[in-house]
C-alpha cells in the first residue's frame, strides 16, 4: 500500500463508520400495505440471482440456486406489485446476465430500491438460515467467503480495494442500505417463525458484493437459505416454506418504503 492510500484508509473507514452508527438504530415501524400518500418508493427492482450458464450454488442432488431465486423473486414481485408497486426483474427467465448488468439496469430505470435473491453454500453441510447484506468493506472471513462466491462469475478481480472505496465516497448509501437490509432481515425471521420454520438468523452482515457495486438506490443482497444443507434444500423448494420467505421479504421492502425519504424522485431536490 502506498503512502497515499494509507492516508487515506483511515478516514474512509471512519465516515463509514459514522454512516453506519447514524442509520443503524432507527426503529422501523408496523408495516403498511403498500406505499403510501408520503412513501416516496415507487419503483423497486428484483434482481434474481444467477442464471442461464451460471447454476450458482449447487444443491447435494444437482438442485441449482438460479431455479429457486427466479421462482422466489418472481413471485415477490407479483405480491409487491399487487401492493401498488412498480416492480422490475432483471430477468423472469433462465437467462445469464452479467453481474454489472444488474445494478446498471436498476439505475437506468430509476429504481428507489434494489434487491438481489441469492440462496448460500457452505462446505460445511450443517449451516442453515438467513442473512441479508449490505455492500460495504468488511473484515469478516466468512462473509469474505460469500462475496468470494457471489463475486465469482465477474471477470473484474473485486479486491479491488479502490473501486469499493470510490464507490462508497460517490454514493452514501450505505447508512440506508443497512436499515432496509435490518428490515428484511428481520421480517424474514419473525415470518418464519410465525410459520413454525425456525431457522437460525444469521443477522444483517457486510461485504464487498459486485452485484451491489454503483447501485445509486439502497441495495441489498439477501441469502435465503443453504442450498448445501440437505433439510433446507428440501425446504426451499416446498411451496408452503418459499411462501414464508417471500412473505417476510414483501413485508419488509413494505416497511422499509413506508419510512424511507430516500427515494429517487427526492434525490433530484438533494
Ligand atoms: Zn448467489
Amino acid at each position: 500500500m502506498n503512502a497515499n492510500k494509507t492516508r487515506i484508509l483511515p478516514v474512509i473507514i471512519m465516515i463509514s463508520f459514522i454512516l453506519l452508527l447514524s442509520g443503524m438504530h432507527r426503529p422501523i415501524l408496523a408495516s403498511p400495505p403498500g406505499p403510501t400518500e408520503k412513501s416516496k418508493v415507487l419503483k423497486i427492482v428484483i434482481d434474481p440471482g444467477h442464471g442461464g450458464k451460471a447454476p450458482g450454488a449447487v444443491g447435494p442432488n444437482g438442485e441449482k440456486e438460479k431455479d429457486i431465486t427466479l421462482a422466489v423473486s418472481k413471485e415477490i414481485a407479483r405480491r409487491l406489485s399487487e401492493k401498488g408497486f412498480e416492480v422490475l426483474l432483471t430477468r423472469d427467465t433462465d437467462v445469464y446476465l452479467p453481474l454489472e448488468e444488474r445494478t446498471a439496469f436498476a439505475n437506468r430505470n430509476k429504481a428507489d430500491l434494489f434487491v438481489s435473491v441469492h440462496v448460500n453454500a457452505n462446505e460445511k453441510d450443517s449451516l442453515q438460515g438467513v442473512e441479508t447484506y449490505f455492500l460495504n468493506l468488511t473484515t469478516d472471513a466468512a462473509s469474505m467467503k460469500v462475496a468470494k462466491r457471489e463475486n465469482a462469475m465477474t471477470s473484474e478481480s473485486l479486491g479491488s480495494l479502490q473501486l469499493i472505496i470510490k464507490d462508497l465516497m460517490l454514493n452514501a448509501k450505505i447508512n440506508e442500505s443497512s436499515r432496509f437490509a435490518s428490515s428484511i432481515q428481520n421480517s424474514i425471521v419473525s415470518s418464519l417463525e410465525k410459520s413454525g420454520h425456525e431457522r437460525k438468523d444469521h443477522g444483517v452482515r457486510q461485504a464487498p458484493f459486485y452485484v451491489l457495486l454503483g447501485a445509486q438506490m439502497p441495495s441489498v443482497l439477501v441469502e435465503i437459505g443453504f442450498i448445501t444443507n440437505a433439510a433446507e434444500c428440501r425446504l426451499l423448494h416446498e411451496e408452503a416454506y418459499q411462501n414464508s420467505i417471500i412473505d417476510g421479504i414483501v413485508r419488509g421492502i413494505s416497511t422499509y418504503a413506508a419510512h424511507s425519504t430516500f427515494a429517487y424522485n427526492s434525490r433530484e431536490s438533494e
